[in-house]
This record gives structure tokens, C-alpha cells and sequence, in this order.
């Protein structure tokens, strides 16, 4: 057989085939992966799910996620790589079924015995999945075998544990592939060449040069469709412990020896490491949490579709986190994320020291006092920098303004970036976990925010304590001000 050196061998077996992720982000997410040349020949998705479904009405369904015809050439030869078998997870004897059809698809396709099995589905069945996989065979097969899951990763580090251990008992550690798709974000990603890329940017990187970074993850909708979940989740655990915790590690780490995922996960863990768990009164010092009321046009989150009126979950979350370490001691990490703010946007911004002395200002000079530098990592939606400096303005006399050095990806190379998923669903083909949360980066994540939850659980919110359009509640702000700090995005400035 004849594989391009660009294209990847693999038989994917989605469970939770028919649901609305699949369809919505992972067929759409193949497919250009296809029409890139990485998926081309020797490939094939197994779809799997309760629904009784033949090849054909799968393949028709699958069509209609790409939104393409039957006309359309390459798009068919792509959809015809797809093959369903109804399958429920909890059956154990029908997982061999499963292995007759894996086996005529991987002798059909060629793929070497290669299988990615992606679990999306709810995770409680995670585990039974991983189980049965092992115990009916399907991993006996001569190539690589790995296991990607959607999150969330457990609710708390007890019951993340617990689903580790059952993974483990079937798969290692290398062959989990935990998404978090935050980090398949081209800007994401971005972190690490600034950081390690410029020298310029590495050797002012510590807390003698760097005064505080701000992570603000902000939403402009609410709750939507998912408030049966959100309700039992909250912002705490379905932003904080895992999106916002993956890109502060990635911000703390220190340099990695290589640029592969072993070191690379290893620097992110030992920042995490050295990330402070606070006792119950530093938690509740540090961290403060919101629900949005009701707005000019917006029901109050207490009012939304399927949650209770008297629900005393988070939609907003902010906090200081201290890394105790070299690098870092004296340097807070604010974040903050919330939904029904008033913006959607992804941001870093890292604001420097100022100059010990300001020698500008003295009083003869009548010159505003020099503002921080502030270099802000755009994540989305516009991907790029901002490298705020204070320069001398036009004109007579001697006056300092502040100047935004600005770059932005345009809107050609916006178009051609890879979505989170085809980045992240090539990279398990690959075999490279860098973009992936290994167990003990979430392990140390929920330990970090366990406290968190255990006193908020203790004490009964004012809720609701913000309007939707804002920033979040009042004591978001205070809790930077009290530090003499101010968000470097906010409202109203
Ligand atoms: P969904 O409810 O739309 O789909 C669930 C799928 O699981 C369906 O195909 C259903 O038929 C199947 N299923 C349910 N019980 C089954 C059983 N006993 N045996 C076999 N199949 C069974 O869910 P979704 O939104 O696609 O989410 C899937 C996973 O992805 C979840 O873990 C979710 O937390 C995660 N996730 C989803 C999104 C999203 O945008 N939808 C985003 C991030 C993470």
C-alpha cells in the first residue's frame, strides 16, 4: 500500500457518533483534514450510538453536518470512509460486533490496526467505555490504540480520580488523549513562541519585571441550551478548572528542555505545582463569584429555561492565584470569567512594572505620570499583540503618551487557521499529546479549585449581584483594586 508522507492511518470509532459535537465540530473538523491531504485513503469513522441507523442515513446525516450535496466529489469519497453500527456503551456483548466491524473496516482501508476511540459522550460512561474496549478486544489490534475524551474531567478531584483509575486500568497515560479545546486555539499556542521565541520577552518574564497578569475569558451569551449541565457545574469548574488553568500553567511554566509534550507537560506541572491551594480564609480573600440578574431584554439566569429560582450557581468567576516559586513570588495571576459580560473575547494582558523612577514627572514638567507597559496576548476573536510603550508625543515641549505597537492575523490567515478540533483530532492521529491535559495537570487543577468550592459551598451568595452588559460584579473589581490594580479591560475606563 502507498500513504503519503502527509497523510495519517487510522479506523476512528465515535461513541456518541450521532450527537450534537460530532456532527457540529467533528465530521466538519475531518473533513478539512481531508481536504488537506492529512485524512485521505486509509481512513475510516465507525460511528456509533443508541439510534438505529444504517451506513446510509449515518452517511446522509453526516452530509448535512458538512453541508455539502451529493454533487459534491470530494466531499462523497470523504463520506464514503463512514460506516454506523448502533451500539449501546453499557452492552458488553455487543462490543463484539463492534470488533467485526473494525476489523472488516481496517482490512477494507488498510489502516494498520490503528483506532482512536473518542468518547463523546456524557462522562459518566467514560469509564465503562474504557473497560470494555480492553476486556472485548477491540485494543488487540497490532497498531497504536488511543483513547480521546471531551470533558469534563470529573467534578471534583475525588471523582476525577476515580475516573482515572478506571481509564488506567485500560489505557496508559500516553494513550489519553484529554481534550480541552482551548488549547488546539492557534493563540493558545502562541504562548509558548513569545515566550521561548524572543529573548526580548523571556528575560523580562519573572516578577522582578512583570507587576501582574490578567486572564479574562469572556462571554457575551448565557446560559443557552445547556443550563441543565451549567446549573451543575458553574463557572468554577466548567471554565476555571480547566481552560483558564491550562493557559495560566502555560503562561508560569518555565522554559521546557525540548518542544515536545513529555517536557513540556512536566514544566506546566510544576508550575502547578507551585500554584498556592488556599486555606479557607484565602479563598475566600481571592476569589469572588457572580450571577447575572435580569437586563433591559435579558431574563435573569434564575429565570432561564430548566433553572431553578432559587439557584445559587456561579456565572461569573474572578480570582487571584500566587505562585510561590522563583519566578513568580510577589506576582498575582488575576482571572476572571462569566457569562452574559459585555463582550466575547479571549484575552492575556501582561502588565510590566514601571520605571522606578519617573523622571518625566516631576513637577516642572506638568507631564502625566508614565503608564505601565502592557504586552496583550488577543486569543480570540481577533487573533494578535498589543505592545502598549510610552513615547514622547509630537510637538513643542516634552510630553509622554502612551503608543500600542499593534499587531493582528488578517483576515485571509483567520480563515485558513485550523479549527481547535482539527488541530486537536490531527494531533491524536499523531501521536502528540502537547495540546492534551494530562492527568496530573488536572489533577493539581482541581485540588487548586476543590477549596475554592468548599467554602463557596459553605456560605450562602447575595446572588444575583451583577447586570448583564457589565463586567461582572462589583467585588471583581474590588478584588484588584484592593491590590492598588485596576483589569487592564474594562469598562467605562
Ligand atoms: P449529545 O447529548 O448531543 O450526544 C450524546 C451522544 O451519546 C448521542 O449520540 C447519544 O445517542 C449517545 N449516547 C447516549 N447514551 C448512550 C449509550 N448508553 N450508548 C451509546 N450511545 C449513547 O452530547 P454532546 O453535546 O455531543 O456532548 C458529548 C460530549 O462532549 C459530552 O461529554 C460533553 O460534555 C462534551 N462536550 C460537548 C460540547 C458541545 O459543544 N456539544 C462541547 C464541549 C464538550
Amino acid at each position: 500500500m502507498t500513504v503519503l508522507a502527509s497523510e495519517r492511518t487510522a479506523l476512528f470509532i465515535f461513541f456518541g457518533g450521532t450527537g450534537d459535537l460530532a456532527y457540529r465540530k467533528l465530521y466538519p473538523s475531518m473533513f478539512n483534514l481531508y481536504k488537506k491531504g492529512t485524512l485521505r485513503e486509509h481512513f475510516a469513522v465507525l460511528g456509533t450510538s443508541r439510534n438505529k441507523l444504517t451506513d446510509a442515513q449515518f452517511q446522509e446525516a453526516v452530509r448535512k453536518s458538512l453541508g455539502t450535496t451529493k454533487t459534491d466529489k470530494e466531499a462523497e469519497k470523504f463520506i464514503s470512509h463512514f460506516a454506523y453500527e448502533a451500539h449501546d456503551v453499557t452492552d458488553q456483548a455487543h462490543y463484539s460486533v463492534l470488533k467485526d466491524r473494525a476489523n472488516e473496516l481496517d482490512k477494507k482501508f488498510e489502516l494498520q490496526g490503528n483506532r482512536i476511540f473518542y468518547l463523546s459522550l456524557a462522562p459518566s460512561f467514560f469509564g465503562v467505555v474504557a473497560g470494555y474496549l480492553k476486556s472485548e478486544g477491540l485494543t488487540d489490534s497490532e497498531g497504536f490504540n488511543r483513547l480521546v475524551i471531551e470533558k469534563p474531567f470529573g467534578r471534583d478531584y475525588d471523582s476525577a480520580e476515580k475516573l482515572n483509575d478506571a481509564l488506567s486500568k485500560s489505557f496508559e497515560e500516553e494513550q489519553i488523549f484529554r481534550i480541552d479545546h482551548y488549547l488546539g486555539k492557534e493563540m493558545i499556542q502562541n504562548i509558548e513562541a513569545v515566550r521561548f521565541g524572543n529573548t526580548l520577552v523571556e528575560s523580562l518574564w519573572n516578577n522582578r519585571y512583570i507587576d501582574n497578569i490578567q486572564v479574562t475569558l469572556s462571554e457575551k451569551l448565557g446560559v443557552e441550551e445547556r443550563a441543565s449541565y451549567y446549573d451543575n457545574s458553574g463557572a468554577l469548574r466548567d471554565m476555571v478548572q480547566n481552560h483558564i488553568m491550562q493557559i495560566v500553567s502555560l503562561l508560569a511554566m518555565e522554559q521546557p528542555v525540548s518542544f515536545t509534550d513529555v517536557d513540556i507537560r512536566a514544566e506546566k506541572v510544576k508550575a502547578l505545582r507551585s500554584l498556592r491551594v488556599y486555606n479557607v480564609a484565602e479563598a475566600s480573600t481571592n476569589f469572588v463569584r457572580g450571577q447575572y440578574g435580569a437586563g433591559d431584554e435579558q431574563r435573569a439566569y434564575r429565570d432561564e429555561d430548566n433553572v431553578p429560582h432559587d439557584s445559587t450557581n456561579e456565572t461569573f468567576v474572578a480570582g487571584k492565584l500566587l505562585f510561590d516559586n522563583y519566578r513568580w513570588s510577589g506576582t498575582p495571576f488575576y482571572i476572571r470569567t462569566g457569562k452574559m459580560l459585555a463582550d466575547k473575547f479571549t484575552r492575556v494582558d501582561v502588565v510590566f512594572k514601571k520605571p522606578l523612577i519617573d523622571i518625566f514627572s516631576f513637577p516642572q514638567n506638568h507631564n502625566a505620570p508614565l503608564e505601565a507597559n502592557v504586552l496583550t496576548m488577543y486569543i480570540e476573536p481577533h487573533a494578535g499583540f498589543s505592545l502598549r510603550l510610552n513615547a514622547k508625543t509630537n510637538g513643542q515641549g516634552f510630553q509622554t503618551a502612551p503608543i500600542d505597537l499593534d499587531y493582528f492575523v488578517d483576515d485571509a490567515d483567520s480563515k485558513a487557521t485550523p479549527e481547535p478540533y482539527e488541530r486537536l483530532i490531527h494531533d491524536a492521529m499523531k501521536g502528540d499529546g502537547t495540546n492534551f491535559s494530562s492527568w496530573q495537570e488536572v489533577s493539581y487543577a482541581w485540588r487548586f479549585v476543590d477549596q475554592i468550592r468548599k467554602v463557596w459551598d459553605l456560605q450562602q451568595p447575595q446572588f444575583p449581584n451583577y447586570t448583564p452588559g457589565s463586567m461582572g460584579p462589583a467585588s471583581a473589581d474590588e478584588l484588584i483594586q484592593r491590590d492598588h490594580r485596576q483589569w487592564v479591560y474594562r469598562l467605562n475606563k
